[in-house]
């Protein structure tokens, strides 16, 4: 008897892990590992979602029209090149199997998005990660990678989980290095804490383009991770693509409301992306006058960086022995990082002081001992 079997690629996968949300014995978490907004959910958005109990038993719209309506509006899209996917995992996975599989190489950088290489692996693709320059995707390393079997170039920009950014020259010279025939895929999920001349979240660029594409996602300023919802924005013949292979009703009732809401919610974007800038200069200086090395961020977090995995193991136990819950990044290949999120003023005010206590104890915590 030979018992059922996936595809061999599929065992290669390891698991994606997410960031953890509770600490063994300790009641009140302070959960800094996945990046959510420091806000909590926008009000308008829980009315939203509360009034749609009564409609459960529909179905949803299976083209979300009034959302990438509203999406369209606030963004100044045309809402017919944009689909929703359920979070833009989604809406990665869909692209990986649709343009990638056996023989239809990937390329991404060295620290990007871990779904990248999860999804291109199980589409049968073979997953190329090119080396980077202080943790940012460098251009002329991924123009080297392409090869006549590249189909698809994935950027997360900025990334996750160093927080590096590209500027709109930079990814302009990306474009213009690839092929016709690969599409690039910009993954903006932080974009909307962004306000630097130099940065352009994909719009221009699938706007000049027939073969970029560019996603975005509900799950970080807008605070509605647990609803799944991320788009994608992208030319007439990529969308037409994600609508054959998409699920018919990918985004439920609940997340349908709940995102239109939240896109109206009066001065959460601001408020966020203020918040963010203050509190993650804040952290940044607090932890590097602790003398920690903070890489720069352009996102929602910071990637702490302790120089060896012992200490970064060290400084994780003890901020959960506290009750504060941060990334280990040694998925990423950063074993010596930990990512943190930008959360409240309290919030950063108790990480800075857990991370200096940390730092200037170096006899009671182990991987310390040799620090003079
Ligand atoms: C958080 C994140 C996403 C996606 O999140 P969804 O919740 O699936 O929309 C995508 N890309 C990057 C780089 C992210 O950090």
């Amino acid at each position: 008897m030979t018992p059922p079997r996936p595809r061999p690629e599929v065992l290669e996968i390891s698991p994606y892990v997410g960031g953890e949300s509770t600490v063994p014995g300790v009641n009140r978490v302070l959960k800094l590992s996945s990046n959510e907004g420091a806000f909590g959910v926008p009000p308008g958005a829980q009315e939203a979602y509360r009034r749609t109990a009564e409609e459960l038993h529909r179905y949803p719209d299976g083209d979300a029209a009034e959302l990438r309506r509203a999406i369209g509006a606030r963004f100044k899209l045309d809402p017919a090149r944009i689909v929703c996917g359920c979070g833009s995992d989604d809406l990665i996975y869909q692209l990986c199997l649709a343009y990638g599989g056996h023989g239809r190489d990937i390329v991404m950088s060295a620290h990007g998005f871990a779904i990248y290489h999860i999804a291109g692996t199980y589409a049968g693709s073979r997953v190329i990660k090119t080396p980077e320059r202080d943790l940012t995707a460098d251009v002329d390393a991924l123009l080297a990678a392409v090869s006549a079997s590249t189909r698809l170039v994935f950027l997360a920009n900025p990334n996750n989980p160093t927080g590096s950014m590209l500027s709109y020259e930079e990814v302009a010279r990306l474009r213009a290095g690839l092929p016709q025939e690969v599409l690039l895929v910009l993954d903006a999920a932080y974009a909307e804490y962004i306000d630097r001349p130099d940065y352009d979240p994909g719009i221009r660029i699938v706007d000049a383009t027939d073969n970029t594409v560019m996603l975005r996602t509900f799950s970080k300023i807008f605070g509605l991770g647990g609803m799944r919802i991320g788009w994608a924005y992208g030319p007439p013949a990529v969308i037409d693509v994600f609508n054959r292979v998409r699920a018919p009703f990918n985004i439920s009732i609940a997340a349908q409301a709940a995102a239109i809401a939240a896109l109206a919610e009066p001065g959460w974007v601001e408020k966020g992306r203020a918040h963010n800038k203050e509190y993650r200069a804040k952290l940044t200086e607090g932890l590097r006058a602790a003398r920690i090395k903070v890489w720069p961020s352009e996102g929602n977090f910071v990637l702490a960086d302790f120089a060896t995995p012992e200490r970064a193991k060290a400084a994780d136990e003890f901020m959960r022995s506290r009750g504060a819950i941060t990334r280990p990044v040694g998925g990423y290949g950063l074993p010596h990082c930990l990512r943190i999120t930008v959360g409240t003023a309290e919030e950063v005010e108790i990480v800075i002081a857990t991370l200096t206590e940390f730092m200037g104890s170096p006899g009671q915590v182990p991987g310390l001992a040799s620090r003079a």
